[in-house]
């Protein structure tokens, strides 16, 4: 496994947080209630206000400025963080992740026992 810096640089940092994003969008109802809603909203706002990684903060920002939040539903919410992640891929050159497996990566797991 590859090794990251300590305290935490912008890989490491970037990777252990898409993971706590991911996973919450997993795990996030199926069909929300308003409230939820509106939590789900106002924690990613946050979320990137404090954002330990200016760059990446301002980006996020921006791009969340342009595409808000779809939090009416699990699968929508775990399409826009897909959709969000790819965007910074995008960005730094990497692969796009095929959204249709977000469910399958975030929730299943790979088939494989990977981890990847
Ligand atoms: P990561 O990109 O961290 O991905 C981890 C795992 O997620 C992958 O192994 C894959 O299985 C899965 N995955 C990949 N793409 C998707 C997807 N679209 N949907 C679902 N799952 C996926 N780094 C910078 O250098 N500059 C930036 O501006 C920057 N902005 C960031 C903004 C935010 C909000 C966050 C959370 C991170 C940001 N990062 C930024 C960090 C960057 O995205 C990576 O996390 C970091 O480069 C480590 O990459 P990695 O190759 O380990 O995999």
């Amino acid at each position: 496994a590859k090794k990251y810096g300590c305290p935490a640089d912008s890989l490491g940092l970037g990777r252990g947080s898409w993971r706590l994003l991911h996973s919450m969008a997993a795990y996030y109802p199926p069909t929300p209630s308003t409230q939820e809603q509106k939590e789900m909203s106002e924690f990613i706002k946050l979320f990137a206000n404090f954002y330990p990684c200016k760059p990446c903060a301002d980006d996020f920002k921006e791009w969340l400025q342009k595409y808000p939040p779809k939090v009416e539903s699990q699968d929508t919410l775990s399409w826009w963080f897909c959709d969000a992640h790819n965007e910074v891929n995008r960005k730094l050159g990497k692969p796009l992740f095929d959204c249709r497996l977000v469910k399958q990566r975030w929730w299943d797991g790979w088939a494989d026992g990977s981890c990847d």
